[in-house]
């Protein structure tokens, strides 16, 4: 049975990767912020789901020592990490001038040093057993910038050259590395956010989302959190083993233009 660390699981795209994975028998570490008690009964609801074990373990991203203990803690009760999916990320939005040193140095710990850790303290395992998936949760915005983003475009870019590091450093291990990189994705905030700009604008949600949402995406649909979870699912197995280094964007065309 293969088990799976999820960093940020506790929301959005990582849940539906970490549901995706408990369903398929894996057994499955969750993190992640969050109110403690829908933490757990998110955990349980995801045990009863497959036949691997769902646990949590709460290491804050920011902080190298307990990512640290994530890896070592899953290690001993499972004996082995074979995938890693760095995930967890936040962001901030403002003019470079204006942007709080604070939040950048959040952003860039949180969206890419976060995965640094993860991936050093779990590599020599992966490499002693000849097998490890390392999948990250990147963006189109590790691929082309948008105004306002600084810290996270920087961190998305950064991603990508740790991955096509990892990549090479695996290759005769038998441990690939990946990147998805998801355009808009349909998540509760987001739909928050669609109601409350149709009011504002005294527009549709339908013209929301074409028109102000998803205006560089050309499909003017959202990318599902399960389409995201089936391509991670996949990049697990066997039949990947050849994909690495990759950016894999899914975007609705984005990045195409
Ligand atoms: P989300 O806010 O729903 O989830 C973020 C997760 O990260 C939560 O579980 C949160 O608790 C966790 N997290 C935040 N700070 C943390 C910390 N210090 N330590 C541990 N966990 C922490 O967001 P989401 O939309 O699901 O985003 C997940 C990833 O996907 C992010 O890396 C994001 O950049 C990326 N992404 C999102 C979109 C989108 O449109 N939603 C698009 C492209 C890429």
């Amino acid at each position: 049975m293969k088990t799976v660390i999820v960093t940020g699981s506790t929301s959005g795209i990582g849940l539906g990767i970490a549901e995706n994975f408990a369903i398929n028998g894996f057994n499955v570490v969750l993190n992640g912020l969050g109110d403690e008690k829908e933490i757990e009964t998110t955990r349980a609801r995801l045990d009863t789901l497959g036949a691997g074990e769902v646990t949590f373990h709460g290491a804050n991203m920011l902080k190298p020592d307990e990512i640290a203990d994530l890896v070592k803690t899953t290690e001993e009760k499972f004996g082995a990490i074979d995938i890693l999916v760095p995930n967890a990320g936040i962001q901030h939005v403002e003019k470079i001038e204006d942007f709080p040193p604070a939040k950048w140095d959040a952003i860039i710990g949180i969206n890419l040093s976060s995965a640094f850790h993860l991936i050093r303290a779990a590599m020599p395992g992966m490499k002693e057993r000849k097998f490890g998936r390392v999948i990250s949760i990147a963006s189109a915005h590790g691929l082309v910038a948008s105004p306002y983003k600084s810290a996270y475009v920087a961190a998305k870019h950064g991603m990508l050259g740790l991955i096509k590091t990892v990549a090479l450093e695996g290759a005769e291990f038998g441990v690939t590395a990946n990147a998805i990189c998801p355009g808009y994705v349909e998540t509760p905030l987001v739909a928050g956010q669609i109601a409350d700009t149709a009011k504002a604008r005294g527009m549709s949600e339908e013209d929301v989302v074409s028109e102000v949402i998803l205006k560089a995406q050309p499909t003017k649909q959202f990318v599902q959190v399960g389409q995201i979870a089936a391509l991670a699912l996949y990049l697990a197995s066997e039949q990947a083993a050849q994909i690495t280094g990759a950016a894999l964007p899914m975007d609705g065309g984005w990045t195409a233009q």
